[in-house]
């Protein structure tokens, strides 16, 4: 007789786990299927997030950080030390030893919550059954009121840069370096580029960025891409816009990617070549072809605003469906789903997803930039304060950057908050909140900010939005 559950989720990444955890709160009997193999060679649950990307990728930036400071910005501070050094093995362990223990946090918590783990590979069938085949074992069948796919996405490959077992490498690779490459290559300038990029040129990489198109972070508002650009120019990182690479070869240990930057045919070479060109969809071999799920043309699995796929009692979530590609929103997902099967109306504001790229300094933003504003013809203000007038970043000498506020024009109401500066991710956070209860500018500039704090920066740039900002000149005085 095959196995039964109310909801079976197939992957255990952030989208997935999360789906599974809530469903079993809400009383459901839960399975949830994932193939991965950890570093130790057991299945492991919490997919890409866990495993290779978020948190091993902010391990580095963190080690590499305190290096860097170390190295460069203690002297300032009065603080001398000997000779810094980073051993990079210890920098992988403590890396591998974060992952290990949020791994099997997720098991901790499936077990506390009486979700059931099956480590192995899973299949939609017609009729809302799951083929499970278990690592090493005999597939089986399962049957689901609710399935939900959480299958994730993998790295993109290009024809041109064909990665290699240790020379051209995808994020993956780049996580795993086992000395600080001389010279390094990154093929793409979002988010895990530069975050990736950063980690190798704060231990001494010499880094250069090959990026196709020819605005820098083209998805950010155009205030903080020119902002972020010149940051980490000065920071040396090599940022070639407009630069489409060709092709790729790799001799005596070493890479020479070819790329067309303005009209010419160019050439570098690397001793390590990072493929950061985006992800796609992970579907492969999971959908039989009459269980009535759908891809769209790029390859997603097709689902409605709530999650559904065009099969009923089949959902999909994360960045296996449309939406940025970010761990929250696959989790946010995964909750809504969870509580729809359970019989609530749930719905996601995908309005209000921040965006954070952890480099330093950190960049994030929410809602709309000041370029979409323009070209949908809404009326808008904008509120800027610079960290260079913020007390507390002063302080720790972290004064580059700012924080810009759009507010609707007629209502004040806030429509988008984008910030490069000292810890940009949890200062968008607080206008991320603000947004969700359709605050005005003046809502937050009426709001108390402990001093001295880099919050205040917000707090600054909402009243700047209605020219009252108090540490710096307002462009037109209210009248
Ligand atoms: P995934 O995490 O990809 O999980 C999918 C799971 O499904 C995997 O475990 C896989 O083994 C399993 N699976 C697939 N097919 C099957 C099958 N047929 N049977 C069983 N199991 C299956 N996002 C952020 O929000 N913040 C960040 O700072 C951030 N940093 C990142 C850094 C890097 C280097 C990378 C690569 C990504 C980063 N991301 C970040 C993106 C984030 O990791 C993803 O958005 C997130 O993991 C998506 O979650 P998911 O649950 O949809 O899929
Ligand atoms: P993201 O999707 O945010 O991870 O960013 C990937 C980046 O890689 C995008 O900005 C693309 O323009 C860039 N890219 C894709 N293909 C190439 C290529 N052949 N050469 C240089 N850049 C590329």
């Amino acid at each position: 007789m095959s196995k039964k559950f109310d909801v079976v989720v197939i992957g255990g990444g952030p989208g997935g786990y999360v789906a599974a955890i809530r469903a079993a709160q809400l009383g459901l009997n839960t399975a949830c299927i994932d193939k991965w193999i950890g570093k130790e060679g057991k299945g492991v649950f919490g997919g890409t997030c866990l495993n290779v990307g978020c948190i091993p990728s902010k391990a580095l930036l963190d080690t590499s950080h305190k290096y860097e400071e170390a190295k460069h910005d203690f002297d300032l501070h009065g603080i001398s030390t000997g000779e810094v050094t980073v051993d990079i093995a210890k920098m992988l362990a403590r890396k591998d030893q974060i992952v290990k223990n949020l791994t099997m946090g997720v098991a901790t918590l499936f077990k506390a919550n009486g979700v059931t783990g099956l480590e192995g590979v899973g299949k939609v069938l017609a009729g809302k059954k799951v083929e499970y085949t278990p690592h090493g074992g005999e597939a089986e069948l399962i049957e689901a009121e609710h399935i939900i796919i959480a299958t994730g996405s993998v790295p993109f490959n290009i024809p041109p840069a064909p990665l290699t077992e240790d020379i051209i490498v995808d994020s993956t690779g780049a996580l795993e370096f086992t000395s600080v490459p001389e010279k390094l290559g990154v093929i793409g300038a979002g988010v895990i580029g530069l975050e990736l990029g950063s980690v190798w040129m704060r231990l001494g990489a010499k880094v250069t960025v090959l990026e196709a198109q020819d605005k820098f972070l083209h998805v950010a508002d155009s205030a903080v891409s020119k902002e972020a650009q010149k940051l980490f120019t000065k920071q040396g990182m090599d940022i070639r816009l407009g630069a489409r690479v060709t092709g790729s070869e790799v001799k005596d240990g070493k890479v020479t990617v070819t790329f067309q930057e303005g009209g010419e045919e160019k050439s570098e070479t690397f001793d390590k070549l990072i493929v950061a060109v985006g992800r796609r969809p992970f579907t492969e071999g999971l959908l039989a072809a009459d269980c009535g799920v759908n891809l769209d043309e790029r390859g997603f699995i097709h689902v409605d605003d709530s999650c559904q796929t065009d099969a009923p009692g089949i959902w999909a979530i994360g960045d296996v469906v449309r939406g940025p590609m970010l761990a929250h929103k696959a989790s946010e997902e995964g909750v809504m789903v969870a509580e729809r099967i359970h019989g609530h109306k749930a719905q996601m504001n995908y309005d209000v997803i921040p965006s954070v790229i952890y480099t330093s300094p950190e960049i994030a933003w929410v809602g709309k930039t000041e370029d979409q504003l323009k070209a949908e013809g809404e009326p808008y203000n904008v509120g800027m304060f610079p960290f260079a007038a913020n007390g507390r970043a002063m302080a720790g000498n972290q004064t580059d950057g700012f924080v810009k506020i759009v507010a609707h024009a007629e209502t004040d109401r806030i429509l988008g908050a984008h910030i490069v500066g000292p810890n940009a991710g949890d200062l968008c956070q607080q206008v991320v909140v603000a947004m969700e209860f359709g605050s005005s500018a003046e809502d937050i500039g009426m709001m108390v900010f402990a001093h001295p704090t880099v919050s205040e920066a917000v707090h600054e740039a909402a009243l700047a939005v209605n020219n009252a900002a108090i540490h710096k000149a307002n462009r037109r005085p209210k009248k």
